[in-house]
């Protein structure tokens, strides 16, 4: 005890400027500083181990290494204990009173980047160590290094006036760190709060966090694992742990990777979606670690939006434990660990869509909207997205699900184009004049018949180089077909058409003849660039006052039995034909999902039936 000597020292500049702003700024998580120490004795505890592997001359060797956090409520002190390296007097100056290490570094370089006013930034960030000064107005350190000739030290600062070293006897090996709590943050004396932060943040930290005797992490950091080392019992039971969920997982990707940045990952797809149950948008589910430690349990930007359904934990080695969740979204690394994350489990979703198409489709209808939001959207990764889309085709049973790439392998030699048709559901579509002329031909239509499904096809535009074209819009060329039966000649139903278009006005932009129609007289078509039907009706749902008036152009079908006895009516009997002309028009309307007002088609469908009747 004579030789107790103490020292005192000034902080470095640029700590004392840390521990100024530490001091007296505000901040929104101070919580994290626990989460800093906790990271701090797992550190010198692994540092330990990787010594005892080297040297055999270790001071108390063979103490468990634990960590304890004490809550001392009537002290009003938080202790925080390890058995880990310790520090040498050296050590100390180095460690606690300069510069030298990572974190603290890494904050001041952000802060002297952004040149903010640091009082909103330091909340976002962890400091290492010095985030002790946000709830202590006084911080001890004990320590006893592992080399045999260390000596037990004390360490003590206000944070304001330097600190110092003094001598202490009878300390075991390692560090224990003593908060003096300011009078405002006693909450972190009590026993229930500390040990939810450590739950929260350190949950999977390597090493036992010991409160009262019990150890508080019980979660072992799975995603470390090897794969052949962890049970499907395991991995669901982590799932449900950390997505708070009670479901199977459906999905699961679990990899390690060193380049180009060391990832350990493991995530899951759940198999309800909650957003389609109405519970509203989902915040993102996969975490953020570096190594064992908990960055952010929620981390925006890290994957793409439309992964937001996965749950699980990245770990990033690279990644400074000290990154704010503000910088986080614009860090290069943060961005680069997303993509190559997207990219992934997007070949798991290929892969496992190949291997097990009922499963895939069962998925599929539960989390579709996901999937075609990222086609819309996420440009990098819309292509790999396309071959993940289902739907139903004419060349479907109903019900049953296809995919482009399937559609591909199937289309004509020569075929260029992927056709589709929009509508309500399979029966409409089917009952729609449109797909005449593709079946006569074997040409596969896809059947979209989800409300969204137009805005993505637009976006999507082509897959594998083939274009996406809509059998209802005007444009579409089609082969010469085989058909049988009387048709009109060339004179006839030009002639027949001029009737039409003059009885139509303006209604229509023209009549023509086409090649689509086998048993329908005729169809109407909508503009290359007219939105569908359904999305007429969205867009009216919406605004009560939107009225854009699409004109359609009439195709005929020479060959059919009303248009053959009509090119023959308009000159025997022209009144009823103008009738029955206007009646084709508006029934290819309505079968277009075109027709806003019936009223003259009643008047003129009973001036038709008192015809008919004589
Ligand atoms: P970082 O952990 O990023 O290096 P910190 O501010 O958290 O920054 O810690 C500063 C340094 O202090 C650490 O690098 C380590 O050398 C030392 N140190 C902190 N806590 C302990 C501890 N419990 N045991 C041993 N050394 C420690
Ligand atoms: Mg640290």
């Amino acid at each position: 005890m004579s030789t107790t000597t103490s020292e005192k020292h000034g902080f470095q500049a640029e700590i004392q400027q840390l521990l100024d702003l530490v001091v007296h700024s505000l901040y929104t998580d101070r919580e994290i500083f626990l989460r800093e120490l906790v990271s701090n004795a797992s550190d010198a505890m692994e540092k330990l181990r990787h010594i005892e592997s080297t040297e055999k001359d270790i001071h108390d060797a063979g103490l468990p290494l634990e960590i304890t956090v004490t809550a001392d409520k009537e002290a009003g002190t938080l202790t925080i204990e390890d058995r880990g390296i310790g520090m040498t007097r050296e050590e100390l100056i180095e460690n606690l009173g300069t510069i030298a290490h990572s974190g603290t570094k890494a904050f001041l370089q952000a802060m002297k980047e952004s040149g903010s006013t640091p009082a909103g930034m330091i909340g976002q960030f962890g400091v290492g160590f010095y985030s002790a000064f946000m709830v202590a107005d006084e911080v001890r350190v004990h320590t006893r290094s592992w080399r045999k000739d260390g000596e037990g030290l004390l360490w003590t600062s206000d944070g304001r006036s330097g600190y110092e070293i003094e001598a202490a006897d009878d300390i075991p090996r390692g560090t224990r760190i003593t908060l003096k709590l300011k009078e405002d943050q006693k909450e972190y004396a009590e026993d229930y709060r500390v040990k939810r932060l450590v739950e929260t943040y350190s949950n999977f930290v390597g090493f036992p966090v010991m409160i009262d005797g019990k150890r508080v992490n019980e979660i072992e950091a799975l995603w470390l694992k090897n794969k052949s080392d962890i049970s499907e019992e395991e991995y669901k039971a982590f799932y449900q742990f950390q997505a708070r969920a009670f479901d199977e997982p459906q999905y699961r990707l679990h990899f390690a990777a060193d380049a180009p940045i060391a990832i350990n990952a493991l995530l899951f797809v759940p198999s309800e979606n909650p957003e389609r149950m109405g519970f509203g948008k989902v915040d993102a589910g996969v975490a953020l670690y570096c190594k064992k430690v908990l960055i952010d349990a929620e981390p925006k930007g890290l994957l793409p939006e439309w992964l937001r359904f996965m749950k699980g934990v990245i770990d990033s080695a690279d990644l400074p434990l000290n990154i704010s969740r503000e910088s986080m979204q614009d860090s290069a690394l943060v961005r680069k660990i997303g993509q190559v994350i997207a990219k992934r489990v997007l070949k798991m979703f290929e892969k496992e869509a190949t291997e097990d198409a009922t499963k895939w489709q069962a998925f599929y209808r539960k989390f579709d909207r996901y999937l075609k939001e990222g086609v819309a959207t996420d440009f990098t990764h819309r292509e790999a997205l396309a071959k993940l889309l289902r739907f139903e085709s004419s060349m479907t049973a109903a019900g049953e699900l296809t995919g482009f790439t399937d559609y591909v392998s199937r289309s004509k030699d020569g075929q260029d184009k992927i056709y589709y048709i929009v509508g309500a559901n399979r029966d409409q579509i089917e009952a729609s004049p449109y797909l005449e002329g593709f079946r006569k031909r074997g040409l596969e239509v896809v059947y979209f018949t989800d409300a969204v499904d137009e805005y993505v096809v637009d976006s999507l535009g082509e897959f594998d180089g083939k274009k996406l074209v809509s059998v209802s819009k005007a444009g579409v060329e089609l082969d010469e077909a085989e058909l049988e039966g009387e048709s009109l000649s060339a004179e006839e139903t030009a002639a027949l058409c001029e009737f039409m278009k003059a009885e139509f006005g303006d209604r229509v932009t023209q009549v023509a003849a086409g090649r689509r129609l086998v048993d329908s007289p005729v169809v109407a078509l909508v503009p290359e660039d007219a939105m569908s039907a359904q999305m007429r009706a969205m867009m009216k749902a919406m605004d009560e006052n939107f009225s854009e008036s699409v004109k359609v152009e009439l195709e005929i079908n020479p060959r059919h039995e009303i248009i053959r006895k009509l090119a023959a009516a308009k000159d025997s009997q022209p009144e009823i034909a103008k009738l029955v002309a206007s009646q084709l028009l508006d029934n290819a309307l309505m079968a277009a999902g075109l027709l806003e007002d019936a009223r003259d088609t009643v008047k003129r469908m009973n001036a038709l039936m008192a015809k008919a009747l004589g």
